[in-house]
């Protein structure tokens, strides 16, 4: 390939910015990368390359933007919640014929002396609370409080923003970014006195902590289970594995 090959990350997660980063360290010159954020964090943490923010228009303009900045490859490493940006993603590539990724992280899998709940929504999660708890650590991100507004509970809710109403009557926020401690987790339980938690299956270690320090507090946990990958789209595990895919579709010198 003559010119360098142009990769457009939709990212918003550690494993698009460390890609973006895994690209940044290829031979100079091998690609153009540029990061895809919608915009929602305040502060973002910026992965090197370019970096544009924003929605795209869904599927159409996002099909537009990829043939009109002449992308080569996309890789869509969004969170695994964020279900409307990879639908959007598989059919805009699939309409400017352009090769895509999904690079998701693993579910988490219970261990031993796990009590997990899942769900298939964050109503259903609502709806599961008051059999199981009164004292809720709910960590489901601030854009998802609305489901849980009429639950008769006392929720500690964790985001990196502050969050918006509607959200429950009675809730102590903490702001924080991850990666978290165990021991950090452990306490928060214990000061709190927390008798569930409430978690998206979002995969990998930042966040996983607080699902070892339920365990061994003998909580029950609430997973609500992850959107599919739209059909046909092929998925990555890791960084890794997401730049030999690049490799293997020619995407390199
Ligand atoms: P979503 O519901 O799938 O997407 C809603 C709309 O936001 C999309 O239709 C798109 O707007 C825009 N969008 C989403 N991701 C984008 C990106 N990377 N670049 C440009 N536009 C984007 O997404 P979400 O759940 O609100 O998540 C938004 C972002 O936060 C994602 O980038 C995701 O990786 C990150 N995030 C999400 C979660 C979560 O639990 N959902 C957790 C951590 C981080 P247009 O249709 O206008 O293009």
């Amino acid at each position: 390939m003559d010119e360098m090959s142009h990769v457009l990350i939709l990212g918003g997660t550690t494993e698009a910015r460390r890609l973006a980063e895994a690209l940044a360290e290829a031979p100079y010159g091998t690609f153009r990368v540029t990061t895809s954020l919608a915009g929602r964090v305040a502060r973002p943490v910026l992965p090197p390359g370019e970096v544009r923010i924003g929605g795209f228009g869904g599927a159409d303009g996002l099909a537009r933007w990829l043939y009109e900045h002449r992308v080569d490859a996309l890789i869509d490493a969004t969170h695994p919640f964020a279900g409307t940006i990879s639908f959007n993603a598989a059919h805009a590539a699939a309409r400017a014929h352009v090769p895509l990724l999904a690079l998701r992280r693993p579910s988490w899998v219970p261990a031993d002396g796990d009590d997990w709940h899942p769900v298939g929504s964050l109503d259903e999660a609502a709806a599961a609370l008051p059999a199981l708890g009164r004292r809720v650590f709910l960590t489901t991100g601030r854009m998802a409080l609305a489901a849980f507004a009429r639950v008769d509970a006392w929720f500690l809710v964790r985001s990196v923003d502050a969050p918006e109403p509607p959200y429950p009557d009675r809730m102590e926020t903490l702001l924080d970014r991850g990666p978290f401690t165990l021991d950090g987790e452990r306490e928060l339980l214990r000061r709190h006195r927390i008798d569930v938690v409430v978690t998206k299956d979002s995969g990998g270690a930042a966040t996983a902590p607080k699902l070892t320090a339920a365990r061994e507090a003998g909580l029950p946990v609430v997973v609500v289970r992850r959107p599919p990958v739209p059909e046909g789209v092929a998925v990555a595990a890791t960084v890794a594995e997401a730049v030999a895919w690049l490799g293997d579709r020619g995407q390199r010198p």
